[in-house]
């Protein structure tokens, strides 16, 4: 079993939800690599093109601990999955005393969510697709929609309904995101029809901020942003899931296009990278507001 992570960078984010990125920040470890390929992935300078550095299990712990010595509100795996092992190592060896999110695409098996879920405080997964047809088009999955549906279900079993403390940061819980996709409404339908079936204390992070990225050729309907009437339909549809509680995020905040410079940056002496240039598309969720009418989990 590989003792060695790939990480492409490691250092307090701003740019989650509010109940994790708080006002110090989330302490957040872009892991290089991921078990989907996604047409329009926003980091693919990480997850297929596979830059980053390689560090031991030892030097991941130190970093996890560096993070929680910076003030970080919480410890943020991003894009775990495939180092899950060695991650679970690292955790053993740092202990931390600030919650585990684990942040995936959500297609996992659930006896892997099992295995890291006794390391884990808060589950934050992906559900991108509730339709085989663009789970197949977009990311070669035809059976996301019931594997992601099986480890969400796990994952909410396994950390139970959201905790928040009194400045109203998520200390547990399960927080699943959807990213609303141009020219794919039935699919945000179905998967809003997926997330209401799931237990009261489940909040959803509904997300507008999906900008082109990469070599789109094949997919047409992706090469354009949200429309403001798109996702005014998506925002009304949500009247027909009074028990959805969660965040939408502005439409507006896709102009605030921010993504982290995957330059091995909080990882310590890497050696020299080539430069860490930005992407557009990863845009702070910071500013997503709550879905007001719902009542469910979070600070009073
Ligand atoms: S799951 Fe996320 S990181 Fe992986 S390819 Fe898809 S969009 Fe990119």
């Amino acid at each position: 079993m590989s003792r060695v992570v790939r990480v492409a960078r490691a250092g307090l984010h701003q740019w989650e939800e509010p109940c994790l990125s708080g006002t110090r920040g989330s302490g957040t470890v872009f892991f290089s690599g991921c078990r989907l390929r996604c047409a329009y992935c926003q980091n693919q300078e990480i997850s297929r093109l596979g830059r980053g550095w390689n560090l031991e299990v030892p030097r991941l712990a130190e970093v996890f601990r560096e993070l929680e010595e910076q003030g970080a509100h919480n410890l943020n795996l991003v894009t775990p999955t495939h180092f899950a092992q060695p991650i679970l190592e690292a955790l053993a060896l740092a202990s931390p005393g600030i919650p585990v999110v684990w942040n995936s695409s959500g297609y996992e098996p659930v006896d892997l969510v099992a295995r890291v879920a006794s390391r884990v405080d808060i589950f934050l997964p992906d559900f991108k697709y509730a339709l085989p047809g663009p789970a197949a088009r977009y990311s070669a999955r035809e059976d996301y929609p019931e594997v992601a549906q099986a480890a969400i279900l796990a994952m909410r079993q396994a950390t139970g309904p959201a905790l928040f403390d009194e400045e109203g940061l998520l200390l547990r819980g399960t927080v699943v995101r959807h990213l609303v996709l141009p020219g794919n409404l039935p699919n945000t339908l179905a998967a809003l029809d997926f997330l209401a079936t799931l237990p009261t204390g489940t909040p959803v992070s509904l997300m507008a901020q999906y900008t082109p990225v990469g070599d789109l050729a094949g997919f047409p309907e992706l090469k354009r942003a949200l429309t403001s009437a798109e996702y005014e339909k998506v925002l009304e549809s949500l009247d027909e899931f009074p028990d959805l509680d969660g965040w939408v995020q502005d439409l507006q905040s896709a102009d605030a296009r921010f993504i982290p410079a995957f330059d091995g940056s909080g990882l310590g002496d890497v050696g020299p990278g080539t430069s860490g240039a930005s992407l557009p598309g990863a845009v702070g969720r910071q500013g997503a507001e709550r879905i007001t009418r719902a009542v469910g989990p979070g600070p009073a």
